[in-house]
């Protein structure tokens, strides 16, 4: 029968440890001391400083399970959830580390021996990139390892493109940072997509399983390069997907653990249909906005707080949509402990407190979503050619519906938002109300505190001078 994911995250750690790596824990999802960064993005997150030589470990190889969130910041997959059969909100990262010890060398060959000993994966299914100019990567694969010319494939840094393939990694803006290569595993010419680096690479037919950076730089905030004191190694493998390639399934969504919460999810909005993609977008939601709540995160109108609650309310619509019209999302925490409970003992801590934080939002929500619904709906059936901005600032300042929301649900008609519409009357509103925060201030009144809900907008898409006028609120 087929590892469990669980089996799959163990024979991972224990291969490393056999080759000397400490296995360390999984950090929070809130990056301690890091202003760069929103949420924990990658295993190599914790060990920054290492890289940069501004800490040093015990040891000098590591591998860890780590919880990964991906939901803004430089590297944000929140709109491709639902979308690709690969990405989520919250996912586990597999990696292994080296800090001024192995390099390019000992990396390939770690990979290549757990995918295809270990793993037992078939050769001929596996495809590899290397960064254009990293000849030393392309002649270990080739010459090395073995892997026919026609399966490496060089690629540069592809700069804008939404999901291509981009073979210079980094963590953020600013950071550790270096040339990457990639191992691509082919689910088969029944599922659309071509090779990495083609024109029709974003299909999902060769998906990537596992980053292999080698870490040689800081880039600084002028975007310049310095050298790091000692070229390291820094892994990333995605667990859901390397389980759906060991259980025989394309979609992530298809592993064991998905398969639970999805049934969950089901039983919960009573849909018969478990092929609807509403089903699969609350199965990734709950995991990220339980480990975010297990992680301290608090809903609010702010920053981290803000995306929590953006993706608690782009879930409860996905329950309105199958039906909900009561808080359900909350009840589907307890199957997420049972599936990830044992590995993550935080959930079980925080099990009764998540449930809480999330009915919460739920009630709250759940009392304005209906009226919200029917407007948007109105508008929709009018067959706009774009929404307009007004009303998503209506939507959003009136019946809590966060801008994503509102594009996400326009986007499942073909609908675009005028999100400069939406900006400027953010902005209009937001002076008249400091206009007549001066003016009963005048008369000497008591002044009632914020007369707007709408603080701290987080998102990538939104234009600075949006943000700016938030900070100063
Ligand atoms: P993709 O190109 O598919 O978006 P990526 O290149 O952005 O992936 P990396 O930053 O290289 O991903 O992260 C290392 C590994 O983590 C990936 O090879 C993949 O297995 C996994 N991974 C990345 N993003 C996600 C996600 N949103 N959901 C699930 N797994 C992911
Ligand atoms: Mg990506
Ligand atoms: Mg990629
Ligand atoms: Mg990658």
């Amino acid at each position: 029968s087929n590892p469990s994911s669980k089996q799959i995250r163990q024979a991972f750690l224990d291969f490393f440890a056999s080759k000397g790596h400490q296995v360390v824990a999984s950090s929070s999802l809130v990056p301690h001391g890091d202003p760069t960064l929103l949420f924990t993005n990658a295993g190599m997150n914790q060990f920054k400083d290492v890289f940069l030589g501004f800490d040093k470990r015990a040891y000098t190889r590591a591998a860890s399970s780590q919880k990964c969130v991906r939901a803004g910041g430089k590297h944000n997959d929140l709109e491709n959830v639902g979308y690709t059969a690969r990405h989520h909100t919250f996912f586990e990262m597999l990696g292994n580390f080296s800090f001024g010890d192995y390099f390019k060398r000992d990396a390939i060959t770690f990979a290549w021996e757990l995918l295809t000993q270990v793993y037992a994966l078939p050769k001929e299914r596996l495809m590899v990139t290397v960064y254009a100019e990293d000849d030393e990567a392309y002649d270990i694969w080739h010459q090395e390892i073995g892997v026919p010319a026609d399966k490496i494939v060089r690629i540069g840094d592809n700069k804008g493109a939404r999901y291509a393939s981009d073979n210079f990694w980094m963590m953020g803006d600013t950071g550790p940072c270096g040339p990457c290569t990639e191992i691509f595993y082919d689910h088969g010419a029944h599922i659309p997509g071509g090779p990495p680096g083609s024109p029709d690479e974003d299909g999902d037919r060769f998906i990537e399983i596992w980053n292999n950076v080698f870490m040689q730089f800081n880039r600084d905030e002028a975007g310049v390069m310095h050298p790091l004191p000692k070229p390291s190694v820094d892994t990333g493998m995605g667990l859901e997907r390397i389980s759906a390639v060991l259980q025989g399934v394309h979609a992530n969504y298809e592993i064991d653990l998905f398969q639970a919460l999805i049934k969950a999810a089901a039983r919960e909005t009573n849909t018969a249909d478990l092929d609807s993609p509403s089903l699969k977008v609350l199965a990734d939601h709950i995991r990220a906005c339980s480990f975010l709540i297990a992680d301290g995160v608090i809903a609010g109108n702010e920053g981290r707080g803000y995306v929590l609650r953006r993706i608690i309310r782009r879930a409860i619509r996905h329950g309105y949509k199958l039906g909900a019209r009561a808080a359900f999302f909350h009840k589907l925490v307890a199957d997420l402990v049972l599936e990830m409970g044992e590995a993550y003992p935080e959930l079980v801590r925080n099990q009764a407190r998540i449930v809480e934080v999330l009915k919460q939002e739920e009630d709250r929500f759940f009392e304005t979503i209906e009226n919200g619904m029917q407007i948007l709906e109105t508008e929709l059936a009018s067959k706009p050619a774009i929404f307009n901005g007004d009303l998503a600032f209506k939507l959003h300042d009136t019946f809590g519906f966060p801008l994503d929301l509102t594009a996400d649900i326009c986007r499942e008609r073909g609908v675009t938002v005028d999100t400069a519409g939406f900006d400027a009357a953010m902005a209009r509103q937001k002076e008249q109300a400091r206009a007549a925060g001066k003016f009963k201030m005048a008369l000497n009144l008591e002044y009632e505190g914020q007369a707007t809900s709408f603080h701290g907008y987080e998102k990538l898409e939104t234009p600075a001078r949006v943000l700016a006028l938030y900070k100063d609120g």
